[in-house]
């Protein structure tokens, strides 16, 4: 890759120099002071990011889908019912991962480009007793976000353990775990959280801790079960060592650094500045006329945008965005793969990212013989991003 590219997909993403420089410190000991010392900062700075502030934090060695793995496997038994809501892609997985632990799954599948009616997920969850309710907070393919906080308090009401996927908005998106009754609360590292891929993260409440604890069954994997990596998670917490599998020691340099640099910026801070970013390459969009996969702005994700090509124009713009040295996403959802494009803006992403990916969009398009004003999203994103709040 040249160096000088921009990466704008939906993870991984550029990352902080000081998070990439860490990664080259030399490897310590897993059970050194100094190791013990900084993984215990970063267990206890993700419950400050997760907004969870009695959870029991977990970083494990793996992507976010052994992050999906680890927050249902240790919910649900054989016979248990899982209610999964999907708004693309990322949702048939919880959909297969619970199968897997012979649950009995129900599915509430959104209307592409839309979120899951709550009136619907209400009456569903009224209908049996589900012990797991799961939902992806922001759906990568589609670029559609769900009401976390509603769904959350559906949940609750009708008691059913609540499993949120977050890979694609931690950090990003603004959830408040515990206040939101969010009782799994998962990401990767290579998007909002902003550290190279190779960690699954995870937050459970109280409540899931328990429900794991009154299993029958033992976790059919060997590797996910918390009942090996609870000790772990706690001795590092108390700053003792400890070892089940060894921890990925520059990946979490590289967490501690980049929790360090989100609690910096603060939460809302950081909510806000995702949501601004999203809003200026939208405005864009829409000032070129391009039409986006969220049905609405209520349900469109602030961590990536989803957008269909316009009329005579393919997959080629991403080539033509590349040779201006910005990186964009094809298609991810089978129903329309080839017909649109994904570009993210997350982590450390600023303004100047959003005005030269539409710069090179607009450049992109143009080449590709579309009829287009130069500048006119650029104009967009920048009075949409100047706007004060
Ligand atoms: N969930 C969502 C919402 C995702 O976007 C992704 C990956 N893009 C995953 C789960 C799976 O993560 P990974 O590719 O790291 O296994």
């Amino acid at each position: 890759m040249n160096e000088r590219q921009l990466l704008m997909i939906p993870g991984p993403i550029a990352f902080d120099p000081a998070v990439l420089r860490v990664l080259s410190t030399p490897t310590d000991s897993h059970v050194s002071p100094e190791f013990i010392e900084i993984f215990g900062q970063a267990l206890d700075d993700m419950l400050k990011v997760f907004l969870a502030p009695n959870g029991q934090p977990f970083v494990v060695a793996g992507s976010g889908t052994l992050a999906m793995e680890l927050g249902l496997a240790n919910l649900v038994e054989p016979g248990d019912r899982v209610l999964v809501l999907q708004t693309g892609v990322f949702g048939e997985r919880f959909s297969d991962i619970a199968r897997r632990q012979g649950a009995v799954v129900d599915e509430i599948i959104a209307p592409l480009g839309d979120a899951p009616d709550a009136a619907a997920v209400e009456k569903k969850l009224a209908s049996a007793s589900y012990k797991v309710m799961t939902v992806t907070y922001v759906d990568t393919s589609t670029g559609v976000a769900a009401d976390v906080k509603r769904l959350g308090e559906l949940a609750r009401k009708h008691g059913a353990l609540f499993v949120v996927d977050g890979v694609c908005a931690t950090a990003g998106m603004e959830c408040q775990q515990e206040a939101w009754g969010v009782d799994v609360y998962l990401t990767a590292s290579q998007k909002a959280i902003a550290v190279p891929p190779g960690l699954a993260l995870l937050v459970a409440s109280e409540r899931a801790i328990q429900a794991f604890r009154s299993r029958k069954t033992l976790v059919p994997s060997y590797y996910a079960d918390w009942g090996k990596w609870l000790p772990i998670m706690e001795a590092y917490r108390q700053r003792k060592p400890a070892y089940f599998g060894t921890p990925a020691v520059n990946l979490i340099y590289a967490l501690q650094v980049s929790l360090k640099q989100i609690l910096a910026e603060g939460m809302d801070a950081r909510f806000a500045r995702h949501k601004r970013l999203s809003d200026g390459f939208k405005a864009a969009a829409q000032a070129l006329g391009l039409r986006q996969v969220p049905a609405r702005p209520e349900v469109a994700a602030h961590t990536l945008s989803a957008v269909y090509y316009p009329e005579g124009v393919d997959a080629a713009l991403l080539k033509k965005m590349a040779e201006e040295g910005v990186i964009v996403a094809g298609g991810l959802h089978p129903e329309i793969r080839t017909r649109y494009f994904r570009v993210g803006h997350m982590g450390p992403a600023a303004p100047s990212d959003i005005l030269a990916t539409v710069g090179a969009l607009e450049r992109g398009l143009a080449a590709l013989g579309h009829l287009v004003e130069l500048g006119r999203g650029v104009e967009a994103a920048q009075r949409e991003m100047g706007k004060s709040n």
